[in-house]
Order: structure tokens, then C-alpha cells, then sequence
């Protein structure tokens, strides 16, 4: 399958979990991937020399998207490899925390909406200038967004936030041609999500699916690959649920 020979893409927080699985499910349909990451150079590469392997095209980026300038950085980084066009956004980095309301603290909670939230939306309006016509950009959300688990409160309203931006960009970017949407995962097996590590966990995130396994990275990439491809050039505005039909 070749449906996105051609065609540029950047993936954030490409070393590893949803963002490596799906910078691998974008390079294998052919297009060029600028596997984004923070800290974890070595990962990255490991990313960038798989796809090489199998024949695709890819390049390693870094920037710490906590920071402020990091969206400017990053953009102007990916100029320099692509030109003046980028065809694919997977805003995919991300990071989560729980924590009561009394025990939420500030440098938390602006840190997770400055990595969620502040760092995606200057980063799609870095990139503008070079996202065209079939230009797609796919956030990552979560179903967290939309139903209460534990004590996920800042987290989830980065989420939130994201859903609403999806919207938002979605009508006011149509009329140049470019698609936003988002995937919302369910629980996902990544070093992230701390329902996979213990067996209390595992059956809690089974009990919620209709699916009973736990879903991998890889159930998430193929939506990711779908909704950056023409297949899915009549979806805008719109964030997906990939969740094995979570209860949630
Ligand atoms: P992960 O922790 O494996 O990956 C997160 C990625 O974001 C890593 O590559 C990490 O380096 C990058 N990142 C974090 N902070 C960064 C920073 N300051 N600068 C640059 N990069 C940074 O987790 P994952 O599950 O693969 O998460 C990917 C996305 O999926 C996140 O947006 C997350 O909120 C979302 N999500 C995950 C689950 C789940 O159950 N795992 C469910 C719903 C949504």
C-alpha cells in the first residue's frame, strides 16, 4: 500500500508508544516522516533507521515542545528538510498526570497544557505557511476528554481543549483545503498509561471495552495513516474514537 507516496509528514513524539507506531504506519504508505522527539535521540533514530531499512524516507527532529519557542523551532527545523510543503501533521506528543484537585499544582497543570495544548497550536500555526491544499493534521485526544477516570482533571481538559480546537481549525482552515481531526484512544499499552501494568488495571481496561484485549499502538496508527490519507477526504472537524468500544 503506497497511499501516501509523496507526501511530507511529522510526527511529535515519534520515539516511541502511538507517535513511533504511527510514523511507521505513515512511512510504510510511502510518505517522507520527520520522526519528532524530546529527549530520546537514540529511540528516534531507531525510528529513522527502521523506516530506512524497509526503503522509506525519514529524519529525526528535536525540540522540547514544554518550552515556548519549541513550536517556531520545530517548524523552522522542518523548512529546512521538506521546502514549502508539508502535506501531514500528527500532533501526538503528549504527557498525562493524575492527581486530586487539593494536590494539583500549578507547575503541573501548566505543564501538561503547555506540551497538550499550547505546544500543537503554535506548532499547526508555524506550519500554516507550508500545510496546503490536502493538507491533514491529526491531534491525539482521549476518550478521557468526554467521560470521568480517576483523577485525571487537568489532563482531560487538555484533551477537551484539543477536541474544541479540532473544531475550530477544522472551519477555519476548509477553505484551504486542509483537514483537522483527532483520534480519541481508549486505554492504549504505552508507557504512559498506567492501566496496563498491573493485573487490576488490565481488568479494569477490559471491563470498559467491548473489545477484551488491550488495544497496542498499532490499533491506533492505522486510523492515524487513514485520516492522513485521501481515503479520508470527506472527514473534517472530527475527533475518532479508537477505543475497542469503550464504555467510557
Ligand atoms: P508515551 O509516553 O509512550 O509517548 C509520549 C510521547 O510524547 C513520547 O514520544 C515523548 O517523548 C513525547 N513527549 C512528551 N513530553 C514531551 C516534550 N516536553 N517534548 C517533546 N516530546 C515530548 O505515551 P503514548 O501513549 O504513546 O502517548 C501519545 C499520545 O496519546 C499522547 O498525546 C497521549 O495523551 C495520548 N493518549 C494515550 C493513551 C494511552 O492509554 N496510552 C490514551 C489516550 C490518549
Amino acid at each position: 500500500m503506497s497511499t501516501l507516496s509523496g507526501k511530507t509528514a511529522l510526527v511529535t513524539g515519534a520515539s516511541r508508544g502511538i507517535g513511533r507506531a504511527s510514523a511507521l504506519a505513515l512511512a510504510g504508505a510511502g510518505a517522507q516522516v520527520l520522526v519528532h522527539y524530546g529527549r530520546a535521540a537514540n529511540e528516534a533514530e531507531a525510528v529513522v533507521s527502521e523506516i530506512r531499512k524497509a526503503g522509506g524516507r525519514a529524519e529525526a527532529l528535536a525540540a522540547d515542545l514544554a518550552a515556548p519557542d519549541a513550536p517556531h523551532k520545530l517548524a523552522r527545523d522542518v523548512r529546512a528538510i521538506v521546502g514549502e510543503r508539508l502535506d501531514i501533521l500528527v500532533a501526538n506528543a503528549g504527557i498525562s498526570k493524575a492527581a486530586k484537585i487539593e494536590d494539583t499544582t500549578l507547575e503541573d497543570f501548566d505543564r501538561l497544557f503547555a506540551v497538550n495544548v499550547r505546544a500543537p497550536f503554535f506548532l499547526v500555526q508555524q506550519l500554516l505557511p507550508i500545510l496546503g491544499q490536502g493538507g491533514s493534521v491529526i491531534f491525539v485526544s482521549s476518550v478521557v476528554a468526554r467521560a470521568v477516570v480517576g483523577q485525571l482533571y487537568a489532563y482531560a481538559a487538555t484533551k477537551g481543549a484539543i477536541d474544541t480546537l479540532v473544531k475550530y481549525f477544522a472551519a477555519a482552515l476548509g477553505e484551504r483545503g486542509i483537514r483537522i481531526n483527532a483520534v480519541a484512544p481508549g486505554v492504549v499499552d504505552t508507557d504512559m498509561s498506567n492501566f496496563t501494568k498491573t493485573e487490576a488495571g488490565r481488568n479494569a481496561a477490559l471491563g470498559m471495552q467491548a473489545l477484551k484485549r488491550i488495544a497496542g499502538p498499532n490499533d491506533i496508527a492505522g486510523v492515524v495513516a487513514f485520516l492522513a490519507s485521501d481515503e479520508a477526504r470527506w472527514i473534517t472537524g472530527d475527533t475518532i474514537r479508537v477505543d475497542g468500544g469503550s464504555k467510557l
